[in-house]
């Protein structure tokens, strides 16, 4: 799917949905800037941190996820600690973050998977479609959890499809609604203008957390229901 290429018939379906136009695209990019701004945060350079912080994430808030981080990293320095350390040892220490049994589990076995060195900086110079393969190769770890590493470690051009990113993206239909997992990420890829990976997701994260949500979206006061074709009355 190339975001701007002409609507070909192998592009309609039921829903009416079309691969949306590049100026489509930044139109609502534009609109989404006008109520929640750009984001300015630079990558942080920290790939495993991201890594653990995605598996840490499941299931609970940004809240819980960052206190189970804290007390991970006051209780093992280093993440070679981490993989080494008993697992109830690691279960206990992230316990705030819920689901900890599981948790624990999952962030050793990606650490173990990762070997010696256990370091991911290469990922910096290295082509995005090999560090994608490499990363969704570890245990538990998938497209979404692979962007996030590229994109808020390192910058690079990958996009984040969480259940907000797709929602709101379904419901504009910047992504074909009902779209399975892989297709989405392809999809939010071409669309998404080089440079523009950050504040496209983060914006539609923002839209859908705080408008257009799950069960009842605020259709009419959303900035973005004149150019929304799943708007409600
Ligand atoms: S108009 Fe409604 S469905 Fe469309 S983006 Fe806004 S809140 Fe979501």
């Amino acid at each position: 799917m190339t975001a701007g290429a002409g609507a070909s018939g192998s592009d309609l379906t039921r829903t009416g949905w079309r691969t949306p136009s590049r100026a489509r695209v930044a139109r609502i990019r534009a609109r989404l800037a006008g109520v929640y701004g750009v984001p300015v945060a630079g990558p942080h350079g920290h790939p495993i941190a991201e890594l653990v912080l995605t598996v840490l994430s499941q299931s609970t808030n940004d809240r819980n996820r960052d206190v189970a981080y804290l007390r991970l990293r006051e209780r093992f320095p280093v993440w070679e600690a981490v993989r080494d350390a008993p697992t109830e040892e690691v279960e206990e220490a992230i316990r705030p973050g819920g689901i900890s049994k599981v948790k624990s589990a999952r962030i050793q076995a990606i650490l173990r998977a990762i070997g010696e060195p256990l370091d991911l900086d290469w990922m910096e110079h290295a082509p995005v479609a090999e560090s994608q393969a490499y990363l969704c190769a570890l245990p538990g770890v998938g497209r979404k959890t692979a962007a996030c590493v590229l994109l808020f470690a390192f910058g690079l051009r990958d996009v984040p499809v969480d259940t907000h990113v797709s929602r709101v993206g379904m419901r504009l239909h910047l992504l074909r609604p009902g779209a399975p997992f892989e297709e989405l990420h392809d999809g939010m890829l071409a669309l998404t203008p080089p440079g523009a990976e950050l504040e496209l997701h983060v914006n539609l994260l923002r839209h859908g957390r705080r408008t257009c949500h799950s069960q009842r979206p605020a259709c009419g006061a959303c900035a973005l229901r004149r150019m929304c074709p799943s708007r409600r009355a």
